[in-house]
């Protein structure tokens, strides 16, 4: 006997184009014009902050030598180097945990998500942006936001990290020349619309959750 296994329903919502951002963590745009932003959670900024205070004391309590390298493991050492290991598992588990209620609710509520491909893996290189990026977690909510649709009926778009989706006016189409990282927010020369670049962004990627649903 055979059964018949229907197609998963999509959810009804509007289509989402979302930016993972540095200011916040993400910005999404949704269809009929809505804007969110999505900040990380709090206790992650916490424990965060207590884990560059605990990196600088682990530093000062080793006894190095004049190349800099640990001689000896003080008590105190060992101390710090355990908290700090307790307090990395305890970040990986926030961030997991805000990862998942976040990409679940998306795929609830969105039938068509578009994101960005980006090559997390190529920016490791830049290295300040390399630990913001490893903060916040984008590969592993790309990789969530991948592994969860399948079962719902939900698309995921993903938008050619070559797309100009930041230096574009998603008002009137025109395209900078450059746009560098620390530029927040910016007016745009042809049109005079004024964007905040993570809005801007999440704006044009929606177009391709909107052209592909
Ligand atoms: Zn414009």
């Amino acid at each position: 006997m055979e059964e018949e296994i229907p197609d998963p329903i999509p959810p009804k919502g509007a289509a989402a184009g979302i930016d993972v951002g540095l200011t916040s963590f993400a910005a999404i745009a949704l269809e009929r014009g809505t804007l969110r932003k999505v900040r990380a959670p709090k206790p992650l900024g916490k424990a965060l902050r207590r884990l560059r205070r605990l990196h600088g004391r682990l530093f000062r309590r080793g006894e190095r030598d004049g190349q800099g390298r640990l001689k000896t493991r003080t008590k105190n050492y060992e101390k710090t180097r355990l908290q700090l290991a307790r307090l990395h598992r305890r970040i990986r588990n926030i961030r997991l945990d805000f990862l998942h209620k976040l990409t679940t609710e998306l795929v609830r509520v969105h039938p068509v998500i578009a994101i960005e491909a980006l090559d997390v893996r190529n920016m490791l290189k830049n290295g300040r942006l390399a630990r913001h990026i490893a903060d916040v977690g984008w590969g592993t909510f790309r990789a969530l936001l991948d592994a969860k649709p399948k079962l719902r009926g939900v698309r995921i778009v993903k938008v050619d990290r070559y797309e100009p989706t930041s230096k574009k006016c998603s008002f009137c189409g025109h395209i900078l020349p450059e746009l560098p990282l620390f530029v927040r927010a910016w007016t745009c020369p042809v049109c005079g619309a004024h964007h905040d670049r993570d809005e801007n962004a999440a704006k044009n990627v929606l177009r391709f959750a909107l052209a592909a649903g």
